[in-house]
């Protein structure tokens, strides 16, 4: 069911090494251009550090893409700067729809959002009337327009538990492995889209195993995007919000993340004293070594930043997220439903207390 996926064509610059200096300069010109645009700066855990530690200084906010929705739409800049791949700037227009969404990139898609094209769920839907259809967050306006619910992985469990007492048979799409660990957790008869993120599904199982060896005392977080069997292995699983809590709360002195390693950098920002390993992501004897880094988010990068924001400064719109108005009318129906169900709930950022409750606790 999934469609291809085209990667970015070039080497994104955030992976490239800048020096310094330039790299001083450009955080400069994004500070003059988001004060004169009025704008903040919302940015996913996953982009490059340089772009997180600019939202933090300006007063912006770097979250998940549960709080990125909350704090664009709560915020009373009227222009959002969503640095982070497309669905993330699409949700904060759907919620805002009076305000100007820029983006660094409106190239930066996600392989959940391409595998699951509109008129195929549409027509996968269709098939299955009698079922409840709970969609991740990772998708486009069209299939959030079809559904009942929208999740992410902070309010996933809840959302698929409360749905399971009412009775109620659950559509789950595009992630088939998080679709599997919220049908373990919580017994509910789900069918499940088989749609998977090319970051997380790439950590490998046995290699887990050999580095855990190595490393005895280290706790395992994994982001339940993940094949089972590195879920299996986890000391907690959860968003990257509660992987980022569960960092800072243990006692352990040595971490191996099964994430996105973009993560990283406010995991060792916030906890300089312990040590942050990445989860493998490839077999023992491969000679060609994928980085547990999305190809998308790292499309966002200071220089695109800078150069969009000074050129909407100018009057040009071209890297403006547009939402159709009918669209973003339906698909922000069950984006309220879970942003109310979760307010309801209390589950927010600063909740890892309640991780147990929420079945995000040790795996
Ligand atoms: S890390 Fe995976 S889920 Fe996140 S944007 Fe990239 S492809 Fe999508």
């Amino acid at each position: 069911m999934q469609s291809l996926m085209p990667f970015p064509k070039k080497m994104p610059e955030s992976i490239v090494v800048q020096p310094a200096a330039e790299r001083t300069a450009l955080v400069e010109r994004a500070k003059a251009a988001l004060r004169s645009l009025d704008a903040v700066l919302v940015a996913h855990y996953y982009v490059d550090g340089a772009l997180q530690d600019l939202a933090d200084a300006t007063g912006g906010c770097v979250a998940d893409s549960l709080e990125m929705a909350r704090f664009g739409r709560d915020h009373p800049a009227q222009t959002l700067v969503v640095a982070g791949v497309r669905f993330m700037g699409e949700t904060a227009k759907i919620l805002s729809p009076e305000k100007r969404v820029l983006m660094p990139t409106l190239e930066a898609t996600c392989s959940l959002d391409l595998g699951c094209p509109a008129e195929e769920f549409d027509a996968f839907c269709n098939q299955h009337p009698d079922r409840t259809v709970v969609v991740y967050a990772n998708t486009s306006a069209a299939v959030k327009a079809r559904a009942d619910w929208v999740t992410t992985s902070s309010t996933g469990l809840d959302i698929v538990r409360h749905l399971h007492a009412q009775g109620e048979k659950i559509l789950w799409a595009p992630d088939v492995h998080l679709g599997r660990y919220l049908q373990e957790q919580t017994g509910a008869d789900m069918l499940l889209w088989n749609g998977s993120c090319i970051v997380h599904d790439e950590f490998k199982a046995v290699e887990l195993e050999l580095l855990r060896r190595e490393h005895p005392r280290a706790k395992v977080l994994v982001h339940p995007e993940s094949p089972a069997a590195v879920i299996a292995q986890a000391d907690v699983v959860g968003s990257t919000t509660q992987l980022l809590q569960a960092a800072q709360r243990l006692e352990a002195d040595e971490f191996i993340v099964a994430t996105d390693n973009g993560i990283l950098h406010k995991m060792r920002q916030t906890q300089p004293h312990k040590s942050f390993l990445e989860a493998p992501t490839a077999g023992v004897g491969a000679t060609c070594k994928s980085c547990a880094h999305c190809p998308w988010m790292a499309m966002n990068s200071l220089g695109q930043l800078a150069a969009t924001l000074e050129t909407a400064r100018q009057g040009d719109g071209s890297q403006e997220i547009r939402v159709d108005r009918d669209l973003a009318q339906r698909a922000r129906r069950p984006i309220d439903r879970m942003l109310a169900f979760a307010a309801a709930r209390k589950v927010a950022p600063s909740s890892f207390a309640t991780l147990g409750a929420q079945g995000m606790g040790p795996a």
